[in-house]
This record gives C-alpha cells, structure tokens and sequence, in this order.
C-alpha cells in the first residue's frame, strides 16, 4: 500500500485537484468527478463507476474539504486496487442510479458503465481496504497543512 501512496507522488498540502491529476497519472485514465445525484441513498458518500474510457467518481458535495478529500481517497483506494468488479451490482441498478445524469454533457454514454463500487454492502475486505487507504492518504497531509497553519500564525 505504501509504494502505490508513493506512485502518486503528492505534493506538500496537496488539493483535491492535484489527487485527482495524480490518479489520473497513475492510471493513465481520465477521472470525472461529480456530486450524487439527489435520489442516491442517504448513508451513500460516493460511488465509482469504471467507465469504458474514464473513471467517474459521485460524492455527496460536502462544505467540509477534509470529508470531500476522503471521500474522494476512499473511492480512489478502489480503482488504485483493482476493486472493479462488484458483479453485485447489475446493469439495472447503475441504470437507475444514474438516471437524471447528463452523462453526454461529460462525453459518456450509460452502456460506458461496466462496474461500481459503492453501492452495495460495506461489510467487504475491498471497503477496509478503501478506508486504510484514504486514511493513510489523509494523516499524510495533515502534518503539512499543521505546519504551514503554523507559518500562517508566525507571519502575523
Ligand atoms: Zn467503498
């Protein structure tokens, strides 16, 4: 787990924006990134779609960038483990969940989805690996932005 958080090689205080870049990096895949439709369940925090050429992540929009930059890690943990294949997860169901998406506005077509995570149980070895991950991803971080909070304070 360590050498992928070193594969995408993150900057100090890094951004959503620079995570995402840097996944995209890594797969070599371009990553959408959009807010849950309102009809998604509400214990639901995001969902990862593998799309025939891109990875489409939802999050519940959140005012919070350290629940958003979780969010997005965990989702990310996903795709950066090869968890894909959630064969629970039928065509119907993406189906429905995606209905009222304008995914042309992103270039995608719905027969684009293949697989998602998200949507089912959390009981599941991937989820705890999704969690340890966005977790490492985030107590990397922290020390940065503890530091540059304690420049912020010096310079005034
Ligand atoms: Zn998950």
């Amino acid at each position: 787990m360590e050498s992928v958080v070193a594969q995408l090689a993150l900057p100090e205080n890094w951004t959503s924006h620079d995570f995402v870049h840097a996944v995209q990096t890594a797969r070599e895949r371009r990553m959408l990134v959009l807010p849950l439709p309102a009809t998604a369940a509400v214990g639901l925090c995001g969902v990862w779609f593998a799309a025939a050429h891109a990875d489409v992540v939802f999050h519940r929009p959140s005012a919070d960038p350290v629940i958003r930059r979780h969010t997005l890690s965990h989702e990310c943990g996903h795709m950066l483990f090869d968890h894909g294949s959630d064969t629970r997860l039928t065509p119907d169901e993406v189906a429905t969940f995606l209905t009222g998406i304008d995914l042309e506005a992103h270039g995608l077509e719905p027969s684009d989805f293949r697989a998602g995570r998200g949507l089912t149980d959390y009981d599941d070895p991937a989820e705890h690996e999704a969690e340890v991950f966005a977790t490492m991803i985030a107590t990397r971080v922290t020390p940065a932005d503890a530091r540059k909070r304690d420049r912020l304070l010096r310079a005034f």
